[in-house]
């Protein structure tokens, strides 16, 4: 079977990571019609992730209904979707649930934490990337976490010949009922999955898989997952609190403005569009949206960024408050997403500071008080700890002002 690499920007065809080509066949017709693909576990092996995954995130980006055959190895969208389409959107799904966001290697497994935020691990370069927590897929992967994930070795290449041992790793029958997708299933937040009946004692009826595909009841799906994805976004929940002011909606506007942002990173972003686009939102007085942009704008380039954005930052940090958002998205930006960082947090702190975005008074506050506002408590300690020369440059800047 032809094989390609599993980033398939790369051009390179001594490129470690390869995958099957993703084949299609559309079976049925009329209301039934639906596409199979045949060759989603191996896929799927490649990836060193479930099958269920990849195909439920076909279904969640084209509003259409997945039947996950686990038994049969059989893994179904409804509707015809043209193989194509599938591949591009295989290749969305490697880049935001596979790929290590810092080094882009495709060797990572998933860390699920207490408070159900995903991460992506990666085993090359050791970074941890948050995964897109408002996409469908992320709850469903909290609800249905990957088996046994330690036996996973990594990534296997085409040609390894321990290719199986990874299979069983995957699809290991230790693996979680998988629960199949009634006319209801896959977006009704209210199932309680654990009550559904193994899969494997069901009749495999194909005919009676039908799909209400209208508009309508995509829309009535979406509803219905957007009230679930409520209390795992990572704005939401219990980062909410004491900020009754403010809407932690899936559709809040700060979630808005980090979808934005994401979406705008490719064609390039300045200070001008960001506060063009915070305007838009009309949060540009909100402390909120401070975090949202410490946090998601930024990138490994932090340092270098800051100044380039210095106008928008002073323009929306104007009080404490605002600035303590400002180092809660710092805490979010090294501690969880470029952990790489740590190191450079003087200088952030530093950059921040110089720019006048940033008082000293509250960088010493914030310095010496952990909090579990932004991170865990054990990141929030690990950034204070590495801000450490910066808060000593503030302390000896002073004594030698008094002088
Ligand atoms: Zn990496």
């Amino acid at each position: 079977m032809a094989s390609i690499n599993i980033r398939r920007d790369v051009d390179d065809k001594f490129y470690r990571y390869k995958m099957p080509v993703l084949l299609t066949k559309i079976e049925g017709k009329g209301n039934g019609i639906k596409t199979v693909v045949p060759n989603m576990s191996d896929i799927a092996r490649a990836l060193a992730r479930p099958p269920s995954y990849p195909t439920k995130f076909f279904g969640i980006e084209l509003g259409a209904q997945v039947k996950l055959e686990e038994k049969s190895d059989r893994y179904i969208v409804s509707g015809a979707h043209d193989a194509a389409r599938l591949r591009d959107l295989l290749d969305v799904f490697i880049d935001k649930f596979v790929l290590c966001g810092a080094c882009k290697n495709p060797e990572t497994v998933y860390n699920i934490t207490k408070t159900d935020d995903v991460f992506r691990d990666c085993k090359a370069c050791g970074a941890r990337s948050a995964v897109d927590l408002r996409h469908k897929l992320t709850t469903y992967i909290i609800k249905n976490p990957p088996p046994v994930e330690k036996k996973i070795k990594g990534l296997k290449t085409g040609a390894d010949s321990s290719i199986a041992a990874n299979a069983e790793a995957i699809n290991g029958k230790s693996s979680p009922a998988e629960p199949e997708d009634g006319a209801d299933g896959q977006a009704n937040a209210e199932v309680d999955e654990s009550e559904i009946p193994d899969v494997a004692d069901r009749p495999d009826d194909d005919d009676d898989w039908a799909v209400d595909v209208s508009p309508e009841a995509v829309k009535a799906r979406e509803k219905a997952l957007s009230a679930q994805l409520k209390n795992s976004l990572i704005l939401g929940g219990q980062e909410g609190e004491g900020d009754g002011d403010d809407d932690d909606d899936a559709d809040s506007p700060y979630g808005q403005l980090k979808a934005w942002i994401g979406e705008s990173r490719e064609e390039g972003l300045d200070e001008k569009k960001v506060m063009a686009k915070v305007k838009e939102l009309g949060i540009e007085k909100k402390h909120k949206a401070v975090l949202v942009i410490s946090e998601a704008l930024f990138t490994e380039e932090v340092v270098k960024e800051i100044p380039t954005y210095s106008n928008l930052l002073k323009a929306m940090v104007t009080s404490e408050k605002h600035q303590k958002a400002l180092l809660g998205g710092l805490e979010r930006l090294v501690g969880l997403t470029y952990p790489s960082l740590i190191p450079a947090v003087p200088k952030i702190l530093m950059a921040y500071y110089q720019e006048d975005i940033l008082e000293e008074d509250v960088a010493k506050n914030w310095g010496t008080h952990v909090s579990k506002k932004y991170t865990d408590k054990e990141t929030s300690k690990k950034v204070r700890k590495a801000a450490g020369a910066f808060l000593t440059w503030l302390d000896e800047a002073d004594e030698s002002d008094s002088e």
